[in-house]
């Protein structure tokens, strides 16, 4: 799915997915998948901490098992964590019963109820058994700071189009968007800071 901002059609479809969180107030929802990942996920941290933002991060299993420290840095801070899959799976290429137990093994190391689906591709199937015990976000601002195509201004203007109040920001703590990532998450955070805005983790 390379959707930028997210069509109505696709919210239809997948109705008891989260795109976006209804808030009353300027709220936003920073979140970072991939990690954790030496340096950058400590880095994501302190720039969190500048402001006083809190954020969710979506592990993958397998990084949690070889950097537990990193993880429990993400805890420690206060910010939420979900369940990203134990391997990051595709999940159109994927049976139905593989990709649960890639999630469950995860789950022996995420202690969380959310779940994102790597690509943001999940099969109805998949969807179905996952969200018995998981609730599925998903996003509506996808920053693309993976891209290296695109160069970091446009990473920034593309984000900042996309931005409402409630909106779940896709960013990636990965090797692959740190540069992009550290050009853009600073300006975020204090731009949309000095517009009044607060940045919260996804509670539920
Ligand atoms: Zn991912």
């Amino acid at each position: 799915m390379i959707y930028r901002r997210t069509p109505n059609i696709v919210t239809k479809i997948f109705g008891k997915l989260t795109w976006n969180i209804p808030v009353k107030d300027n709220s936003l929802y920073l979140t970072f998948d991939d990690g954790p990942t030496p340096d950058v996920t400590q880095w994501v941290i302190d720039e969190l901490d500048k402001y006083s933002a809190k954020a969710t991060f979506f592990c993958l299993g397998r990084n949690v098992d070889r950097y537990p420290e990193i993880y429990n840095s993400i805890i420690s801070s206060g910010h939420a964590v979900g369940n990203h899959t134990y391997s990051h799976l595709k999940g159109w290429e994927t049976g139905a019963l593989e990709y649960i137990h890639d999630v469950e093994l995860a789950s022996t190391l995420i202690d969380s109820k959310l779940f994102r689906p790597p690509y943001g591709r999940i099969r109805p199937v998949q969807a179905g058994l996952v969200a018995r015990r998981f609730n599925l976000v998903m996003w509506d601002v996808l920053t693309g700071d993976y891209n290296n195509r695109q160069t970091k201004d446009e990473c920034l203007q593309n984000t900042r189009k996309m931005i409402k109040s409630g909106s779940i920001i896709v960013f990636h703590d990965s090797v692959k968007a740190e540069s992009n990532l550290k050009y853009v998450l600073p300006r975020i955070l204090e731009e949309y800071s000095e517009k009044g805005f607060k940045f919260r983790s996804i509670e539920y």
